[in-house]
């Protein structure tokens, strides 16, 4: 049985007469940039957090780097990250000239919270907070420090839609929750999108002006801003997906308890859970020590695996100008050798499943 480590096309057929017929309707409309699928998908995706406002933009990347353009965070200023996630989340701090602190990750593969306060200079005016793999972070202890600080709070929610921590949506507790909707993600598009959450209906009215040119007025340009507007087709089939992305993190969370309670092998460490940190499995992440046996022995049996993430951001070509070297976080870099995401997706069968247990539990 040859099993690839996503497939998108899945959830596509799960409701592929719904997504063709908004589609349809959309293309033959003859309206295809900000319309009123943007403006429904944008109430609708608020709602649903329990946010105030919602501003669909271009990408995930996009809403992390205005995020930080917005609260007016760049040159010479430190933003506290942590070192364990995916290049982008950097991205967002250093597009705008700011510097990320890092801070390594602890057993959940969330920002370890007692490492941050040493971390903390006066330079420091934000926590970029990471949900990373679907797990919601330790919220209540980064949030005392942002308060004992005054620092901002920015959310990185491109891998946990729909979590929650203590019953609260993440992209709801800091300034602004930045999403990306990257077809692999748990609200996955059909193409690059992404939006911003906030409370604050001033942060909520910058962001529309950055998303166009800069400008609220045909013409008149406030900033320098991008063309980071979320498209009428990507908006309409992302209200599908919305309505069905309870049931669809319901169906992670069943796959994931499965693998928790089947996947026996003492070179296997499986993924832990926090109490109150809601999870809603954007990845299944195990780690083995003999990760490159492993992969192999995996292959050979058909089933695909993706390391997220290889190289921690501080050793990339990208950031060496920051001055890092091997050894600078060992936890991260641990990981970065160890961790493996195995097959898991919507509309994996239990056949599929069994299959890649079996296989493990074999190894
Ligand atoms: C996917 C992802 C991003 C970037 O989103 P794009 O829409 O691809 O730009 C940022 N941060 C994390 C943690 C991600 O997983």
């Amino acid at each position: 049985m040859k099993i690839m480590p996503n497939r998108l096309d899945r959830a596509f057929f799960m409701h592929q007469a719904e997504y063709e017929k908004k589609a349809l309707e959309i293309l033959r409309s003859g309206w295809y940039i900000l319309g009123k699928e943007v403006s429904s998908f944008e109430e609708e995706f608020a709602a649903y957090n329990g946010s105030r406002y919602c501003v669909g933009l271009a990408s995930g990347l996009d809403a992390l780097w205005l995020a930080f353009r917005v609260l007016g965070i760049g040159a010479g200023d430190e933003v506290i990250v942590q070192a364990n996630t995916y290049i982008a989340s950097v991205m967002g701090i250093t597009i705008n000239g700011a510097t990320p602190v890092f801070v390594e990750p602890d057993e959940f593969y969330n920002i370890n919270t007692s490492m941050i306060e040493s971390k903390i200079t006066s330079k420091t005016k934000a926590i970029l907070v990471v949900h990373l793999y679907g797990q919601a972070a330790n919220m209540s202890d980064i949030l005392s420090l942002c308060q004992k600080y005054q620092l901002r709070l920015v959310e990185d929610c491109a891998q946990s839609h729909g979590a929650e921590y203590r019953g609260k949506k993440t992209g709801t507790f800091g300034d602004i929750g930045c999403f990306s909707f990257y077809p692999s993600k748990n609200l996955g598009a059909f193409g690059d999108a992404g939006a911003i959450l906030t409370n604050d209906e001033s942060i909520a009215h910058a962001m529309k002006i950055y998303r166009n040119y800069g400008s609220e007025k045909r013409y008149y340009n406030q900033v320098v801003g991008a063309n980071s507007r979320l498209d009428e087709l990507q908006a309409g089939l992302l209200r599908v997906r919305l309505s069905h992305l309870e049931e669809l993190n319901e169906e992670r969370r069943l796959i994931a308890s499965k693998y928790l309670d089947k996947i026996k092998n003492p070179l296997i460490h499986l993924p832990k859970t926090m109490v109150h940190c809601g999870h809603v499995w954007h990845q299944f992440v195990i780690r083995c020590s003999e990760r490159q046996n492993l992969i192999s022995y995996l292959e050979e049996k058909e089933i695909g695996t993706i390391i997220h993430y290889p190289i921690p951001p501080h050793l990339s070509e990208a950031y060496r100008y920051l001055g890092h070297s091997a050894g600078s976080y060992p936890f991260t870099e641990e990981l970065a050798d160890t961790v493996l995401s195995i097959p898991m997706y919507n509309g994996m069968t239990a056949a599929e499943q069994d299959y890649v247990i079996e296989a493990l539990n074999q190894f």
